[in-house]
């Protein structure tokens, strides 16, 4: 394929729910589309930079900086026979891994269209629901906590997990498991911790959590390795695993014993299928991760998530969770399983609502 025009749109949507981490708050999401066009065709694809450098260094300025002044001009009337040859003609290039993978997507979209397949096809996926659970910011305190899960459980999530950081960790997670004993329940730490904090984990132990999500820095194996060394419950990295060697050499030194996968901190699905099937290999399990993904990223998640190694109930939720309207349909909605249906329509398998986006859009910008 040529790639002919690609438009680039900054879109703000409101949440439903403020979403707080130990980063900060989010009110309303920002992030980018991208929008390629080949032989009649269109393809989309989500940038999820944030407006803020809290979860990456990258924000929606910077993304569209990057995407507009050097990943798109290397594209832009080439020939590309696949999305993977993306990473060739970005070689000159480092990091950007959200911009990058923003383009890659559209790419899969488009492809996936041109050739009649959808992505899960495209990706040898092989479920047609995959399971998945919620993530619940912090709250203000226990109790809204609890409110929120009980909220969640009710409308059929099977597995729950909670943000933590220094001040809002043993006391709520500990408050959780003894409202639901039973549940499937883990946290999520966001880099908030030191090694020196082992104690607190330790004392997790005792809440049969699945795992722990990255609790210590965005740029450590080494120490996360420690940690796990002294505890039971697996940790799970997520920020820490930027690519296939990452993932390669943190199952080396068993700095977790769970990865989270998103398409967008390592670059595009093409590096998270190698993610995928190096844990495949080495039998570690992954799950995808969400970052409050619109229709379009939402549908993408499925398609990676269909593959055999995803064992683990992903950060997927129903459209409903974030946004209402969403800006791309259908509408992905939780099964009684607390799955979700993985698209089939070819590409990414969702229509992007042109007075939505109207609605959502900041500006666009036009290249060809
Ligand atoms: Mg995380």
């Amino acid at each position: 394929m040529r790639i002919e025009r690609i438009e680039l749109h900054h879109i703000k949507m409101r949440l439903k729910n403020t979403f707080i981490t130990s980063f900060g708050e989010e009110l309303d999401r920002e992030c980018l589309l991208v929008r390629v066009y080949s032989e009649g065709l269109d393809g989309w694809g989500e940038c999820v930079a944030t407006r803020v450098p809290g979860f990456s260094y990258e924000t929606v300025e910077t993304a569209w900086h990057v995407l507009r002044d050097f990943f798109i001009p290397a594209i832009l009337n080439r020939p590309i026979s696949h999305p993977r040859e993306l990473k060739q003609h970005l070689q000159a290039y480092k990091g950007h891994p959200l911009a990058r993978a923003g383009l890659e997507m559209a790419l899969w979209d488009i492809g996936g269209k041109l050739d009649g397949k959808c992505l899960r096809e495209l990706f040898g996926g092989e479920k047609h629901s995959v399971p998945v659970g919620v993530s619940v910011g912090i709250q203000e305190n226990p109790e809204a906590m609890i409110a929120k899960v009980g909220e969640y459980l009710q409308l059929g999530y099977g597995r729950i997990k909670i943000k933590i950081k220094p001040s809002a960790d043993m006391e709520v997670a500990s408050a959780v498991r003894d409202r639901y004993p039973d549940i499937n329940l883990q946290v999520d730490a966001n880099s908030a911790y030191a090694l020196s904090d082992a104690p607190l984990f330790k004392d997790l132990d005792s809440l049969d959590l699945s795992m722990i999500e990255q609790p210590l820095a965005e740029d450590d194996l080494i120490d996360h390795a420690a940690l796990q060394a002294q505890i039971k419950t697996p940790l799970c990295l997520d920020e820490s695993i930027r690519n296939q060697r990452h993932a390669g050499q943190a199952i080396a030194i068993e700095a977790c014993r769970v990865i989270n996968i998103k398409s967008g901190r390592v670059g595009g699905l093409t590096e998270a299928i190698a993610i995928h099937d190096c844990c495949l290999r080495e039998g570690v399990p992954v799950w995808c991760g969400g970052m409050l993904e619109t229709g379009i990223g939402r549908a993408a998640n499925l398609a990676l998530a269909s593959l055999p190694g995803f064992t683990l109930p992903g950060d997927i939720s129903a459209s409903d969770r974030y946004y209402d309207p969403d800006i791309a349909e259908p509408r992905f909605m939780l099964n009684s399983d607390s799955t979700i249906d993985v698209p089939d329509r070819p590409g990414l398998g969702v229509d992007v609502l042109p007075e939505e986006l109207e609605r959502v859009t900041v500006k666009v910008d036009v290249l060809t």
